[in-house]
């Protein structure tokens, strides 16, 4: 099925907005009027525009305060509907929308709404013009779907037709009775389907549309359950986006339309309207990367952490770090960023890198090239929204008899003379945390979400002393590979976007210990979270204390307890050392606000 974008989804000129959808893949457009009243270009100029991107216009929207007036209200509505067309016209669009009145003039008479829309609709078939008619959730008097169909139905007029919006469907409630009426319209008489998705919020449904709407699959709405039943009710039009949202008012529209394109072929896939290459769940964390100008000070840290500098690569400035499965690259190659040390690349295990990365292709990701330099094993790699390069590595290289060998990262690593440094504990990766651009972070769900297959968590709030921090953990179904995706103020001394690993050790009491004993620093903590601690729970006698000495943090949830600390922050990044035991299943979220003052006031 085709697909098309309203125009007010989309941040910028209407210029602009044209070629960031047709860029993202759209088929075709919903032109906002007010897009067109701001804009310098002719409807002609426009109609071209459109027709060189290779986007239809799918839609001229909308017209408002139109039907069930008294006849003199009715005959200037008329009027103004008239130069419209004429406009539609010139534009070359020939389907229109007409939302339910909210006008205090509207009367409650669904034979008055059925008599003029209906001459509406004569008057746009003299123009080639379809007219759909939308409920808006806040209609006056019409404000549901089945109210809106029954008045076009009563009419019969051919060039009127429904709109049917999923945010003024499933606004209202979410009892899926109320969809069982999409079956009783007839498809042809379905003219266009509008789709957005949105948080579940208790709030004035106005206010939740204008400024809270999202793409599908971001929300809680049930987007997909509409769909299918719209399809079954024989729709064939375009899918359609309008989505009116505060932040992707300001974002960059060329990124916020290969999100909402995404959006759509994921919503295509899970109603059963398009088949993309399955999900390839990543089976673990094989290794990070670290960019730096300067090695030294992430190479301290890792050294202090227990780490061992096992192998160097080839011909690139990069060192392998090693200790249990817990790996971490060091580059100062040409890649080190702006921003000092910072996470610039995650290595994912997988049972079937090449198919991972069709899938990811197929989602509109960034594919990176396979080899990074000559000789390197050609490995597959996508860009996460936030500019994380995500490389699928396989599970297990070596090939079983019969079967093509796998491209093995470690080929491109040689083992450098190291003293087998102490190991403190560390197993393996636990977790990451990726501070995402602000308005990057429902993008970046779903595309973890979407194209590694992960499972996302519940969102979050953390309070942060200079705002707010939202979260949402995604991850695999037995918890070997979890990402924190988190959007809130920087706690780092350049304002840039803080990320954490955190390593996994069976006793984080001796893990932190022997991290000070070389010289390690840990971020300290106030006294008066160690005092909550005791108000909280019963500890053993002495464990308290320890966690005071160590500045170890303490949680607890229904399957077991969680404890951590942190060191210090190297340019982006800093490590958390945490000990997972009976099944915990969280972050320490309730922990993340002392955590977060405390870094700050370390700076
Ligand atoms: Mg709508
Ligand atoms: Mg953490």
């Amino acid at each position: 099925m085709r697909t098309s974008i309203a125009t007010v989804s989309l941040s910028g000129s209407l210029t602009e907005k044209l070629t960031a959808a047709s860029r993202a893949g759209f088929d075709g457009v919903e032109i906002f009027e007010n897009d067109l009243l701001a804009s310098p270009l002719t409807p002609e100029d426009i109609r071209a525009r459109c027709a060189d991107l290779g986007l239809s216009i799918d839609l001229y929207q909308p017209m408002r305060d139109i039907e069930a007036v008294p006849p003199e209200e009715f005959a200037r509505n008329l009027r103004r509907a008239r130069h419209k067309f004429e406009l539609m016209s010139r534009l070359g669009a020939d389907t229109v929308l007409v939302c339910s009145s909210v006008s205090p003039l509207a009367e409650d008479d669904d034979a008055l709404a059925a008599a003029q829309l209906s001459q509406l609709a004569q008057l746009a078939q003299d123009f080639g013009i379809r007219v759909a008619y939308e409920a808006l959730a806040w209609g006056r008097h019409v404000n549901t779907y089945d109210h809106a169909w029954r008045i076009v139905e009563a009419a019969g007029h051919p060039a009127l037709g429904t709109c049917l919006d999923s945010f003024h469907i499933l606004a209202r409630g979410s009892d899926p009775k109320d969809l069982e009426g999409l079956a009783d319209i007839p498809g042809e008489k379905i003219f266009f389907l509008q789709l957005a998705d949105a948080p579940l919020m208790a709030m004035d449904v106005l206010q939740w549309s204008r400024h809270y709407r999202c793409f599908p699959g971001q929300g809680g709405l049930d987007v997909t359950g509409l769909l299918r039943h719209v399809i079954a009710a024989g729709y064939r039009g375009p899918l359609s986006l309008e989505v009116f949202n505060d932040v992707f008012r300001q974002a960059e529209a060329g990124p916020t339309a290969v999100d909402a394109h995404r959006s759509l072929l994921v919503l295509k896939e899970a109603a059963g309207l398009a088949a993309l290459p399955a999900p390839v769940v990543p089976t673990g964390a094989a290794f990070v990367e670290l960019v730096t100008a300067d090695a030294e000070p992430a190479s301290a840290l890792l050294g202090a952490l227990g780490f061992a500098r096992t192998a160097r690569h080839r011909s690139k400035p990069v060192d392998l770090w090693q200790q249990g499965e817990a790996r971490v690259l060091v580059n100062t190659g040409p890649a080190a960023r702006r921003h000092g040390t910072s996470l610039a690349a995650v290595g994912l295990e997988s049972p079937d890198p090449a198919g991972a990365a069709r899938r990811a292709e197929s989602l509109l990701a960034p594919v990176l090239p396979r080899r990074r330099a000559p000789g390197d094993a050609p490995l597959d790699a996508v860009a996460a929204p936030d500019g994380t390069e995500l490389f699928f590595v396989a599970t297990d290289p070596v090939a079983a008899e019969g079967e093509p060998e796998l491209p093995d990262w470690r080929a491109d690593f040689v083992d450098v003379p190291h003293q087998d440094a102490t190991p403190h504990g560390v197993t393996r990766i636990d977790h990451l945390a990726l501070t995402q651009p602000w308005h990057e972070f429902d993008e970046a769900v779903l595309f973890h979400r979407s194209v590694l297959g992960l499972h996302a968590q519940e969102s979050v709030d953390v309070a942060d002393p200079y705002g707010l921090h939202r979260s949402r953990a995604v991850s695999n179904a037995d918890g070997s590979v979890r990402i924190a995706l988190g959007v809130g103020p920087a706690p780092t001394d350049d304002g840039a976007r803080a990320q954490h690993i955190a390593l996994a050790t069976d006793d984080v009491v001796a893990t932190a210990r022997a991290f000070l004993a070389a010289g390690g620093r840990l971020l300290s903590l106030p006294a008066n979270y160690h005092d909550d601690l005791a108000a909280r729970y019963a500890f053993a006698d002495g464990e308290l204390e320890t966690y005071r000495e160590l500045s170890i943090l303490y949680d607890r949830d229904a399957h077991g307890e969680f404890r951590h600390c942190y060191t210090h922050t190297v340019g982006r990044v800093f490590f958390e050392l945490v000990q997972r035991d009976g099944g915990y299943r969280g972050y320490g979220a309730r922990n993340a606000p002392v955590r977060l003052a405390a870094q700050h006031a370390a700076r």
